[in-house]
This record gives structure tokens, C-alpha cells and sequence, in this order.
């Protein structure tokens, strides 16, 4: 079975959200949620983020977890911001990301002087590379992603493999590799997980949807991250994703 998954687009960053459920008991995760950040103005609001609980609301869904690529510059974590928002409701979905987070954190608490005591446990979830979660019925694998930063994760759900900033938009380029720990020869070679053992669906039941990210960098390090993710079968490389235009309207959903 696979999942039915909501790419929705924040235009501010430049930022592709998705909501990942299973048809089977509604159980989802959020993937890379965004508060809207604007740069220019220093200012954040959280529209977006209501928007993604509007459209979890609407579909009866129950968030199990709300997962996180990877940790950096330029895009604001709406996470924090959700999980309260469900708890209230009674589900108050864990946040998870990779174990190396913890690195990330300290080498960003370095440059910007910031305490241990405002990140130390910002996570709920630290994943174990290739670890086994479920969204539901549905088995799903956390996958080391390194290259764009030391700590990325891609989540691997049925035949999906949400890839946060790995992969690009052709139009944008490739991902870039210069935050800290950053290293282009991980990005060029994904530790996507070895060919399934059973035969692959053809290709014409390959879904792929990409995202681009402005390429600007900003001085704000703290709970930020970028969030374009792409869908696709596991591969040994990346592959090129056909780009996907955004929508007219200011959200986007697709469903598989
Ligand atoms: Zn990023």
C-alpha cells in the first residue's frame, strides 16, 4: 500500500511541506513544516502552519510525528509550533530528526553563542541511520542523507523517499553543500538503501516532486531549516527531477 501524500508549497522560502498519510487508519506524519519567515522584515507568523493543520483537520488525520530533514539557515521549523497546536487537541505528535543533530546544534551554538539549555532536547525523536518506523500500517526506514548537511535524513515511505534539500528543482541547480559540514562529494552519492530484493514497480508508477530553495543564506541558525523535498523511488544516485512548476494558488496538494 502507499501512502496518499500533500506536497504543499510556502512561497516566502521557497519551502515544499508535506503531509504523509496512511489510507488505511488516517495515522500521518508532516514533513519539513515551515513558519513563514520573512527576511526583509525580520518577522515570522504562522499561516502556514495553520494552513497544514486546516488540511490535517479536514481529512480527519491524527499525526503521529512530525519529521525534520535536516537543520539549518534559512527556513523556521514550524514543529514546535504544531506540536503544541495538536497537543492541544490530544495528539501531540514527536518530533524527530537524525541522531547527528547534536553536532550541528554545538557547531551553530559555537558561532552564534547560544546556551546549551536552548537546544539541548529540542528533538523528542533522534533517528537511527536505516532505522524502522511506521506511519501507521505503513513500514517506513529514516535514511542518512549527507552532503547539503552532515546531519541529513531523507524518510523512505512505501515507494517515496522524501529527500529534504538533497535534491533540487533542475531549475535551481544542484543542492547546495556550503553550510557547515557540508561536502559535495556526499551530496553527488546518496546512501540511498540497497535495491529492494523484490522487483521495482515500472517506471511510469514513479511519482517525483521537487523543490527549489532561494539561494541565499541568512545569519539566523536557530531551529531554522530548508525544506525542499523530493519524492521518488530510492536510487544509488540522485536522480534529476522533472520540475514541478508551483501553484498558482498559494497551497498545493496533490495526492498519489
Ligand atoms: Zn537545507
Amino acid at each position: 500500500m502507499e501512502p496518499v501524500v500533500h506536497a504543499i508549497f510556502e512561497p516566502q522560502t521557497c519551502t515544499w511541506q508535506y503531509i504523509v498519510a496512511d489510507p488505511s487508519t488516517n495515522a500521518a506524519v508532516i514533513i519539513d513544516p515551515v513558519l513563514d519567515f520573512d527576511q526583509a522584515r525580520n518577522t515570522v507568523s504562522t499561516k502556514s502552519a495553520d494552513a497544514l493543520l486546516s488540511l490535517v483537520e479536514e481529512k480527519g488525520y491524527t499525526v503521529d510525528r512530525l519529521l525534520e530533514t535536516h537543520v539549518h539557515a534559512d527556513h523556521l521549523t514550524a514543529a514546535k509550533y504544531l506540536q503544541h497546536k495538536l497537543a492541544k487537541k490530544g495528539q501531540r505528535p514527536e518530533v524527530g530528526i537524525g541522531k547527528r543533530i547534536g553536532g550541528v546544534q554545538e557547531r551553530f551554538a559555537e558561532r552564534y553563542d547560544i546556551a546549551r539549555e536552548e537546544y539541548e532536547g529540542a528533538f523528542d525523536k533522534l533517528f537511527d541511520d536505516d532505522e524502522v518506523f511506521h506511519v501507521g500500517e505503513l513500514e517506513s526506514k529514516a535514511v542518512h542523507l549527507p552532503g547539503h548537511t552532515p546531519d541529513h535524513m531523507g524518510y523512505l515511505i512505501g515507494e517515496n523517499i522524501f529527500s529534504g534539500d538533497s535534491i533540487f528543482n533542475s531549475d535551481v541547480g544542484s543542492a547546495r553543500c556550503d553550510f557547515p559540514g557540508g561536502n559535495a562529494k556526499d551530496l553527488s552519492v546518496p546512501a540511498f538503501p540497497s535495491p529492494s530484493p523484490t522487483p521495482p514497480p515500472s517506471t511510469d508508477s514513479l511519482q517525483t516532486t521537487a523543490s527549489k530553495q532561494p539561494p541565499s543564506s541568512s545569519p539566523f541558525p536557530r531551529t531554522s531549516r530548508s525544506t525542499p523535498a523530493t519524492t521518488t523511488r530510492p536510487r544509488r544516485r540522485a536522480p534529476r527531477p522533472r520540475p514541478t512548476p508551483p501553484s498558482p494558488s498559494r497551497w498545493r496538494t496533490t495526492s498519489t
